[in-house]
């Protein structure tokens, strides 16, 4: 039976000599394989649907557990300005990346959410490094090493936030500060803000350079020390933005 789906190319596998299999995360069906006849050669009128990176709607036969089967596609958004901006790419490559992690330790529905209003936030030319911090605030939840926002990581004490280290895994208080250095409390602020903000809602982002990059550092870190992942498209990304 054919079904409609909405979702969006995360890489797509050439097979034999005229086919493909491309790999659509989902919102309903989370990450599907579907075969596509025919669509690796240059005159197939549905080639254009199946390339990496396309938000669309897909009408599928759906197969549980096996590749399903494509039939016909309407793009929803051609996210132009991204496809024109190497930056851009770079972080949809590494924001692609991490979901497909993401999604292997979780099947939470409001990841496809996310996922998406990042997508189209990044399309609407919003700051990229603050919507990729963003985002992967919001995923450690999913990958099981949330961050608590309330309280220092040493003591539990709520009171006299002054620093946060990534190596530590949060917040720290005044008495537990050791070599960590205090860091101005717009910082904490804006990690809540971060972490709370429904990512369709957001229609602006001017945040301070020096903030912005207090954040990233932290994240960064934050990740090394302990999601496990390491994804070559953040070091590509890194190299392209000299983070
Ligand atoms: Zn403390």
């Amino acid at each position: 039976m054919l079904k409609e789906v909405e979702g969006f190319i995360f890489s797509e596998i050439p097979y034999g000599e005229t086919s493909k299999i491309i790999n659509v995360f989902t919102k309903e069906y989370g990450l599907i394989g579907i075969m596509c006849k025919g669509a690796k050669q240059v005159q197939n009128k549905n080639r254009a649907f199946t390339l990496r990176f396309t938000y669309a709607t897909f009408n599928i036969y759906y197969k549980e557990n096996k590749l399903s089967l494509f039939h016909s596609a309407t793009i929803i958004n051609n996210l132009k300005n991204i496809n024109q901006d190497i930056v851009l790419i770079s972080y949809l490559s590494y924001i692609v990346d991490l979901t497909n992690q993401v999604i292997k330790q979780s099947r939470d529905g409001q990841i496809y959410d996310d996922f998406i209003n990042t997508v189209l936030k990044l399309e609407n030319k919003l700051d990229p490094l603050v919507l990729t911090n963003i985002l992967e605030i919001k995923y450690l939840n999913h990958l099981g090493v949330g961050i608590n926002l309330d309280e220092c990581v040493v003591c539990g004490s709520q009171k006299n936030i002054a620093s946060i280290d990534g190596d530590k895994g949060g917040l720290i208080c005044l008495n537990c500060l050791t070599t960590e250095k205090i860091v101005n409390k717009k910082v904490i602020q804006l990690l809540r803000m971060y972490y709370y903000v429904n990512i369709k809602s957001i229609t602006k982002l001017d945040i301070e350079e020096s903030l912005k990059k207090e954040i990233n550092f932290f994240l960064d870190t934050y990740y090394d020390r302990y999601t496990g992942l390491y994804l070559k498209s953040k070091d590509f990304l890194k190299n392209i933005v000299s983070l």
